[in-house]
């Protein structure tokens, strides 16, 4: 089998991993080195299916000895076509790629060839070969199995940016019945090291950075790489598994707590297999998975404690209402809040108010009395946020009742007009193909019509990939005068896809994370004694180990 249709093979059995958004590190390039990971992260696209995907994530092989439920690649799956990359191959194929400018990194995720060990050691011959022969600074994101060994734990730390243990599914009852080869043991242990080492390291090169007046400093000879920059995430199955919202979240925020989890990603539950352990139904829950991401943001970065997001005798979110809006329907006695003198914290908790949005009204009321022109033009979706504010006195949300039900119906409804509202009218339903026969602005110059022509027409198109569009058909409209290099654009040569192509967008969650993390609040790793206090905290703040039981 040659590398191509390895390729074909491996990056399809690897779409179903989703734990592969923010890198969260930063290196610039160097003289002599290929690449650098800029600290905005790698580009992040979605997939036909609707998945978020890096430009080269792939399995290193889909043999596997396990038998997961829920995995296409499991061993009793015997009419799936099994191969593996060699180590050298894929490091060639990254480099080739990234050389190509297709890619910005490499997610490798692999199934378990004969044992957790075996597998590990293969990744890291794989990241070895990029790291020290073709000296790739580039952003690597590589997926531990569990049960590996600390010490090639270690090694692979010190070889990738990002490091993730999969949780797999929100229990450890779940994971016996769906996943009888793993264990909690096997999943956490390494999240604990993991926490770990990245402490140790962040304190040795702290030390390292110091200057005594009694030692000369002596900078090592060679500088070891740090322990997984990016730090660590982990994903879990939404859905195959009978666990309620309220147990999700509370697992989520002591991972975030106790082990320094940058991210956890929900991955709703995809039927791939028949298997009487598993759901019988198709559907999938891509609306729970979506409303657990909003109580995860609020979670990381609006100060919401999970009891606050939901409550144990009402475990699931409401899925026509979004977490922070059922929140405020909740205590609307805290209502309405006066946008001109609230502190930040209570802004944050108004529904259609975000971080950047609380961030602005802050600064801009020192300067005048807001009202609903200024608050629009800071980007408030202040269709929203009028329900439960006043400005300069004046209730803004006239016309409807000051009652749980009016405003749940109000908020529940499908946006209209505004921002939100035209981006909305503008999307038609299902994912444009990158293959697919479109209008494009491209084919709309070349006719000399101009970009307008093609705006709009496309199925699928968005505000965001029609202004793209337009700026890529002025372009081609340069180089059709010849104001380029390049020449004349000639027929559909022109337009084959890129895997930059304007089907794929950039996921505004990561984006929104990124610059939350560049201004500042990355979450440091703990050191092992505070690690050590989490562990032995209050009974109201329990354990992954306590939830995952
Ligand atoms: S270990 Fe991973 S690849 Fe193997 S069956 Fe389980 S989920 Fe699939």
């Amino acid at each position: 089998m040659d590398v191509a249709e390895k390729l074909e093979i491996l990056a399809d059995a690897a779409k179903y991993d989703v734990a592969c958004t923010s890198s969260g590190a930063s290196r610039s390039a160097r003289k002599g080195s290929l690449g650098s990971v800029s600290q905005a992260g790698i580009c992040h696209s979605f997939s036909a299916d609707g998945r978020c995907i890096t430009l080269l994530k792939v399995l290193l092989t889909n043999v596997c000895v396990c038998d997961c439920a829920y995995c296409v690649n499991r061993v009793s799956n015997e009419e799936v076509p099994r191969t593996a990359f060699r180590p050298r191959e894929l490091a060639d194929l990254t480099i080739g790629f990234y050389r190509r400018n297709y890619i910005e990194g490499l997610f490798l995720s692999s199934g378990v060839i004969r044992n957790a060990d075996f597998t590990t050691e293969l990744m890291i011959q794989t990241l070895e070969i990029l790291r020290y022969e073709h000296r790739f600074r580039g952003y690597i994101h590589a997926k531990a199995v569990p049960g590996t060994s600390p010490e090639l734990l270690d090694r692979l730390g010190h070889l990738a940016d990002r490091l993730s243990v999969n949780l797999e599914l929100p229990s450890a009852q779940s994971l016996k019945r769906l996943a009888p080869d793993k264990s909690r043991t096997s999943i956490l242990s390494p999240m604990r090291q993991i926490m770990a080492s990245m402490a140790e390291d962040a304190d040795t090169r702290a030390l390292m950075g110091k200057r005594t007046t009694y030692l000369t400093p002596v900078a090592p000879k060679r500088k070891t790489r740090a322990f997984a920059p990016a730090g660590q995430s982990t994903q879990m199955i939404i859905g195959a598994s009978p666990e309620s919202d309220h147990h999700i979240l509370n697992l989520a925020a002591s991972l975030y707590r106790s082990v320094g989890m940058r991210r956890v990603f929900f991955s709703a539950y995809l039927p791939v297999n028949d298997d009487a352990r598993l759901p019988a139904t198709d559907a999938v829950q891509l609306n729970r998975e979506h409303r657990l991401y909003q109580a995860d943001w609020l979670l990381r970065f609006y100060g919401f404690d999970v009891d606050e997001v939901i409550e144990a005798r009402n475990p699931f979110l409401d899925p026509l209402v979004d977490p922070k809006a059922n929140w405020a329907l909740n205590h609307l006695e805290q209502f309405p809040i006066e946008v001109n003198t609230a502190p930040y914290e209570t802004l944050l908790r108004v529904p259609g108010i975000g971080v950047r949005g609380a961030k602005l009204i802050v600064r801009a009321r020192r300067h005048a009395t807001l009202r609903e022109d200024t608050l629009r033009k800071l980007g408030i979706a202040y269709k929203r946020a009028r329900l439960f504010i006043t400005c300069d006195g004046h209730y803004a949300g006239q016309g409807v009742d000051f009652t749980r039900e009016a405003l749940r119906a109000q908020l529940a409804a499908p946006p209209e007009g505004g921002r939100h509202g035209r981006r909305a009218d503008k999307t038609i339903p299902g994912q444009l193909s990158l293959f697919e026969s479109v209008d494009t602005p491209e084919k709309a110059a070349i006719r000399g019509e101009g970009p307008k022509a093609a705006l709009g027409k496309g199925a699928g198109r968005t505000a965001e990939s029609n202004y793209w569009d337009a700026r890529r058909a002025k372009a081609c409209e340069r180089e059709a005068l010849g104001s380029m290099p390049g020449g004349t654009i000639v027929g559909d040569a022109a337009l084959s896809p890129s895997p930059c192509g304007s089907g794929l967008a950039d996921t505004p969650g990561a984006g929104a994370e990124k610059r939350l993390r560049s201004r500042g609040r990355r979450r440091a790793p703990a050191s092992p004694d505070a690690r050590s206090a989490s562990a032995g905290a209050t009974p109201s703040k329990p354990t992954p180990e306590m939830l995952f039981a």
